[in-house]
């Protein structure tokens, strides 16, 4: 796989799907992405997902910030890992961790009990914990990050949207759809969205179907929709299905592979997709 362009982008957003898998894909890395703006935020990052970084760059340096959907071990256990590789990388400037709710600071105490001790202020570079508040849009990078909880039964999971200029990524974390994440999602460049099932009679409540995640796309009205986390049983089915569909839409739909890149362009073209 060729090196990919991971410098931020001078318009836009540019979109790097690091895994794609959902937590137990014996074949796939957990799904993560990170999304340059005028800042490089990661998205998730579940055990399996810094070895899948460090295949696209070896940089301690590249990541502003780290955004936790929840904090299912698929989403949330390789933050030790990947904070501690910084650190020994000779990282020195701050890192922030958000989340909404408690969920950051309940990352950050993972990442303690991984390594203890190791992320002390006389040790490490500073790490700042942001929680983020549903309904309140936090400024960052010259943007803004929004994010709504979905209905993913015991565990809270909020969805979080990723602003710049007027472009937008939103990444849905795990769960069902809410009037919350519904409405984060109105009008959005682009939407990623799990998709762990394929049709609303056999998936588990606590996940989303294609035909679900297909009628939210189309009820909001987003301009690209891409769909991953898919059962991995089920992964080619949904896939096929994703390129049967795909002509028939009124947004663009693809099922991403892991090293796979989008930019959003600042316009009002359909995003290219970059080798
Ligand atoms: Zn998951």
């Amino acid at each position: 796989m060729p090196a990919p362009n991971l410098t931020c982008p001078d318009a836009g957003l540019r979109v790097t799907f690091v895994g794609t898998g959902e937590a137990l894909d014996p074949d796939l890395a957990n799904t993560s992405l990170l999304v340059q703006g005028a800042r490089t935020l990661l998205l998730d990052c579940g055990y399996a997902v810094p070895h899948a970084l460090w295949a696209l760059t070896r940089d301690p340096d590249l990541l502003d910030g780290v955004y936790l959907s929840h904090l299912h071990a698929d989403h949330a256990f390789g933050l030790p890992a990947l904070l501690l590789w910084m650190r020994l990388s000779g990282r020195t400037r701050p890192l922030q961790i958000f989340g909404a709710g408690t969920t950051a600071a309940g990352a950050l105490k993972i990442a303690e009990r991984g390594y203890p001790g190791s992320f002390e202020a006389s040790k490490c570079y500073p790490l700042e914990v942001v929680s983020l508040t549903e309904g309140t849009p936090h400024a960052w990078g010259g943007g803004t990050l929004e994010v709504a909880a979905s209905d993913h039964a015991r565990m809270p999971n909020s969805a979080v949207k990723i602003t710049r200029h007027g472009v937008s990524a939103m990444y849905s974390g795990d769960g069902r759809p809410t009037a919350g994440t519904e409405a984060l999602a109105r009008g959005a460049d682009l939407l990623v969205h799990e998709c762990f099932g394929d049709t609303e009679a056999g998936t588990p409540p606590a996940h989303v179907s294609l035909d679900e995640v297909l009628a939210l796309a189309e009820r909001a009205q987003v301009r690209q929709l891409c769909v991953l986390h898919h059962e991995a049983r089920l992964r080619e089915t949904i896939r096929a299905r994703v390129t049967d569909l795909a002509g028939a839409r009124s947004f663009s739909l693809t099922s991403p592979a892991a090293g796979d890149t989008l930019v959003v362009p600042p316009s009002s073209a359909p995003g290219e997709a970059a080798p």
